[in-house]
């Protein structure tokens, strides 16, 4: 069945119980910052902001639970209770979301599954029971009437691209525990305008940005705020400046909402370097009151830059870029990228002196990953270089942790073996404990961030309240016990800020709780990349032996709790 984009859903339709599942991320992944969600004292990073948006679009006669499984136990009372399963997710969540499959048709429960992952690659999950394509606003009504009318198999595609944002409703946030996660997520708008080659947003979404309203996000805002969350409030978008008219037009709403609620949250979000050009967007985010910003910087080198299509990223100083978003008050998270067919051999030269030179501590150093449905993918097929998808899905549903450890799923130009050790260089160079707060201590003194009261409740000394006090120690705590070498920097970074920059207090403890996680995950990166190195060189090259066996070892028991 296909569908046009208009959200119409049936009222009249007989009750339902849906047990909203959010499948556990496989492997050890840069982006879990298990470390650091410990010293939050939480169990996850974000929580699953798809499954409540679709919670929000189901008939209000249909009963709706939520196990995140990156926070709790999936139980047989859980899926007893149901009528029908709703999962879904991204492609590091595919061997636990299959599991998930499996588990709920056990207990003979129906499955639907939808999200980027099943979108990108519907044949993966042809044993659910219905499948959704696309962005669900624009076929859920369709689904839920074939569901009342007794169909219970078939694949649901909404029409790419035309899905009216501006009638999507708040996401059902109350189905969280506030405590599980360091921080939650609204959207704004979805799509990005440019055309990197690699990346999948484009395809799942379009090029033509499609964004709230300023009603929804203040409703979203202040439906949050009811519930009782402070703090961290990420923009999930993947790109929050593609629609610039749109975000100009929202953030003096957005600053009048945080200045009336004395600024219960700091933001963060995703958005393309081009924001650095615009001195009227930066002064707007500061005053919202953004923290902190990842940016996909993939190459300093212009010459690789070009044939991926960045050329957003090219005609500038990223250095100068970088630190103009650190003076406008917001650190920089960023993405690089090795393997590109355009690199050249001193790829990890250029990579660590425009990582040092820009002053990133939290770099997504990856390998490139060729994704479905992506015109890199596309090309490679042509070329008759990806590699075969048995092979690489294996790879996806048993050991899938991220890029870090998996990439280059396809023949690459340079010699196979030259881009994994010029990668591990990078990687072992800018995760060295010293050079990390080396970077942490520059962008400490270049970060020119308002002060501002805490944003949790309860009475205040000095702008600081006891939740901060207990997060600021369990972070020594955690420092002192793992990474002890890591005392020093910490204390004098701390000192610096206290003393000449008071405002970049909250930044070093932000990126020291980073490195928490970090510093061994650098050491699980080398380790796994030394492995793919030798499997090479041993001549044993099934994708490196299932890239190095990464993850495999650390692959959690997939079965229902108490199983
Ligand atoms: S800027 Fe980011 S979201 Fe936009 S096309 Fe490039 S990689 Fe994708």
């Amino acid at each position: 069945m296909i569908a046009t984009g208009s959200i119409a859903v049936p009222s009249q339709v007989a009750p339902c119980k849906v047990l909203l599942v959010c499948p556990r991320f496989i492997g050890r992944s840069f982006w879990n910052f298990d470390a650091a969600c410990d010293v939050m004292g939480a169990k996850a990073p974000a929580p699953p902001l798809g499954l409540l948006t679709v919670a929000a679009l189901l008939p209000p006669n249909w009963e709706c639970r939520l196990v995140n499984r990156n926070t709790d136990a999936l139980t047989e009372v859980d899926l007893d209770w149901a009528d029908m399963v709703m999962t879904g997710g991204m492609m590091p969540q595919r061997g636990d979301l299959l599991a998930v499959i499996a588990l709920a048709q056990a207990r003979g429960k129906p499955v639907v599954v939808g999200g980027p992952d099943v979108t990108s690659s519907p044949e993966a999950y042809e044993q659910a029971d219905l499948r959704v394509l696309g962005e669900a606003e624009g076929i859920i009504g369709e689904l839920i009437s074939a569901w009342d009318a007794g169909v219970r198999e078939g694949i649901f595609t909404a029409e790419k691209f035309t899905i009216d944002v501006t009638k999507t409703p708040i996401p059902r946030y109350d189905l969280l525990k506030r405590g599980d996660y360091t921080y939650w997520g609204v959207q704004f708008s979805r799509g990005c305008p440019f055309t990197c080659e690699f990346c999948d947003i484009i395809e799942l979404y379009g090029r033509v940005p499609r964004a709230k309203t300023v009603d929804q996000i203040l409703a979203e805002l202040e439906t949050v705020y009811r519930l009782g969350y402070r703090g961290h409030l990420d923009f999930v978008d993947d790109n929050f400046i593609g629609n610039k008219k749109a975000v100009k037009a929202l953030l003096p709403h957005v600053i009048e909402w945080q200045k009336a609620h004395d600024y219960p949250f700091e933001f963060s979000t995703e958005a393309s370097i081009n924001l650095s050009d615009d001195d009227a967007l930066l002064a707007l985010m500061r005053e919202a009151n953004f923290f902190a910003v990842f940016i996909g910087i993939e190459s300093p080198d212009t010459e690789t830059l070009i044939p991926t299509q960045k050329k957003q990223n090219t005609r500038r100083s990223l250095a100068d870029s970088v630190h103009k978003i650190y003076a406008a008050g917001m650190f920089v998270c960023a993405g690089f990228i090795v393997g590109f067919d355009s690199e050249k051999e001193n790829v990890a030269e250029g990579m660590v002196g425009c990582i040092e030179a820009t002053a990133i501590p939290v770099c997504s150093l990856g390998l490139l990953f060729a994704l479905p449905n992506t015109q890199l993918t596309r090309r490679l097929e042509r070329e008759g270089r990806m590699f075969p998808a048995l092979l690489a899905n294996e790879l996806i549903e048993r050991s899938w942790g991220d890029q870090c450890t998996t990439g280059l799923n396809f023949r690459t130009l340079r010699p196979r073996r030259d881009i994994l050790v010029d990668y591990r260089t990078a990687f072992a160079s800018v995760y060295r404990l010293d050079a990390y707060y080396a970077r942490l201590r520059r962008v400490t003194s270049m970060l020119r961030r308002p002060l501002r009261r805490s944003p949790f409740p309860g009475p205040q000394i000095a702008g600081t309240t006891f939740r901060d006090l207990q997060l600021f120690v369990r972070l020594w705590w955690r420092v002192a016990l793992h990474q002890p070498q890591a005392l020093g920097p910490l204390a004098r970074a701390f000192y610096w800020a206290l003393r000449y920059n008071r405002g970049a207090v909250k930044a070093v403890f932000s990126m020291a709780a980073f490195y928490l996680h970090l510093g061994p995950f650098s050491r699980y990166v080398i380790e796994v990349l030394d492995k793919r190195i030798a499997a090479l060189d041993a001549d044993d090259d099934a994708f490196e032996h299932i890239a190095g066996d990464s993850a495999v070892a650390q692959l959690p028991a997939i079965a229902l709790a108490g199983d």
